[in-house]
């Protein structure tokens, strides 16, 4: 056993000098790669600004009728996603809220989708 665990290690001694030659080369390298952040501030992505989409097409009042934009202001399961989340603007959220009930009482929309 200590026989082979000899000639494991003379192996590796053997191998040694190249990989000794290379790993040291290599870290640094790869360290020199990695960007490293100044005073470790954290920038994921960009945020970008978001615009009330009915504000910017000058929507004036939300339509009860109009299916396909109310339904791309709901999520999957049906739920209303929030103004924070759309961009929305306080007052077309509110219009938006109002359209998409009366949209589900006329059962256009669905309270829920399973
Ligand atoms: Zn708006």
């Amino acid at each position: 056993m200590s026989s082979s665990e000899t000639q494991k290690t003379e192996a590796t001694a053997t191998a040694a000098p190249t990989a000794t030659a290379a790993a040291p080369s290599a870290a640094p390298t790869t360290a020199g790669v990695r960007p490293r952040r100044p005073e470790g501030r954290r920038q994921p992505f960009l945020k970008r600004r978001k615009v009330c989409r009915f504000c910017a097409e000058k929507i004036r009042d939300v339509d009860f009728k109009q299916i396909p934009l109310l339904r791309s202001f709901l999520s999957e399961t049906g739920k209303l996603i929030s103004g924070r989340t759309t961009g929305n603007c306080a007052k077309h959220q509110r219009g938006l809220t109002r359209a998409v009930k009366r949209a589900r009482n006329l059962s256009l929309l669905p309270y829920t989708s399973n």
